[in-house]
């Protein structure tokens, strides 16, 4: 079955019973909660790999925490002390094409800054003209990260159905690097045989360059059942498909640092000639490439920043509680 971006997106609500704040079991994200308001994510990338969640809603549909910001507002209230930053979208993303998620997107990113408290988040989203106000309003408080994997529109749209297109992810990348705000691009994932040719990451690291964009984070496509499984019923091209699996036929079993599930990971040469041909391609433009060490600990030991970077000399003195 082929995904069609065109049909409407199914929203279920419910009220979260666990807590909004919550602590990830990825060792990059360790410093600071994350906060997911959705289970799902509209967007439909089809090597997604919250798609073998126990909490997945299926395609096309995405359950949305409807209380998230009272329970939020009641955890920080109990709380004695208070989170630096919070992270959004470890499995889903706050800027999908769904108005009740960007209306809670909103409310929440409002109240957090209000707060004092960091937002970083990582979107391959269309960020709206409101919430891209609101960001630039508190640009001291917001650390970002930009997905994108390819500049090839119609790749874009088979890869990541309902997320904004190329053109428009690298406009947002752009300002909010002009906003002041660290700003990364994600290039994650890289699909071998698929966007990792010299010719797609030159364009795109120019593209990046040429958006003022100064730091990338780079991960390799890593494959389990229900991302094979995507896969199969996505790609339109079976040749490319058949290509994809040659490819991780000796594929290494791998835990990702700090989580208790095995990934399919590409054999290390081929993951390390993908890297060293990227931080070529980017250095010359001013740009540094950061590994994702959590899939790549034989190739890197220091964080890729995810979360962004934070230090309690950037914490704001305690907020009168107003809430
Ligand atoms: S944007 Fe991220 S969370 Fe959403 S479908 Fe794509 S990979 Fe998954």
């Amino acid at each position: 079955m082929k995904q069609k971006p065109d049909n409407p997106v199914c929203v279920l609500k419910t009220n979260r019973k666990a807590a909004v704040l919550a602590p990830s079991s990825l060792a990059c994200l360790s410093k600071i909660p994350t906060i997911n308001l959705t289970a799902g994510c509209a967007h439909g990338c089809i090597y997604c790999y919250a798609r073998g969640y126990s909490q997945y809603p299926g395609e096309a549909c995405v359950t949305l925490y409807a209380n998230t910001l009272d329970k939020l507002k009641a955890e920080l209230r109990r709380k004695r002390k208070r989170p630096l930053a919070v992270y959004f979208s470890p499995s889903s993303d706050l800027f999908q094409p769904v108005p009740e998620v960007l209306e809670l997107t909103f409310k929440i990113l409002d109240f957090l800054f209000h707060e004092k408290i960091g937002v970083a988040f990582l979107t391959k989203g269309a960020i709206p003209n409101a919430h891209m106000e609101l960001i630039r309003a508190n640009a001291s408080l917001v650390q970002a990260q930009i997905g994108l994997i390819t500049l090839d529109e119609n790749l874009a749209r088979i890869l990541e159905p309902r997320a904004a297109v190329p053109e428009q992810r690298l406009q947002q990348a752009r300002m909010l690097v002009d906003c002041g705000i660290p700003a990364h691009v994600r290039l994650d994932p890289i699909l071998p045989g698929i966007t990792d040719d010299e010719q797609s990451l030159t364009d795109l690291v120019q593209a990046l360059a040429g958006a003022g964009v100064k730091t990338i984070a780079a991960g390799v496509l890593f494959l389990r059942p229900a991302i094979v499984e995507s896969f199969k019923r996505h790609l339109p091209d079976r040749q490319m498909m058949r290509d994809l699996l040659q490819r991780y036929r000796a594929a290494q079993a791998m835990k990702m640092a700090g989580d208790d599930f095995f990934i399919s990971a590409l054999p290390l040469p081929d993951r390390s000639r993908i890297f060293s041909r990227l931080e070529t391609l980017a250095r010359p433009l001013g740009i540094t490439t950061k590994i994702c060490a959590c899939k790549n600990p034989e190739l890197a030991s220091a964080s890729c920043s995810i979360a962004g970077e934070w230090n309690r000399a950037m914490e704001a003195p305690a907020q009168p509680n107003l809430f």
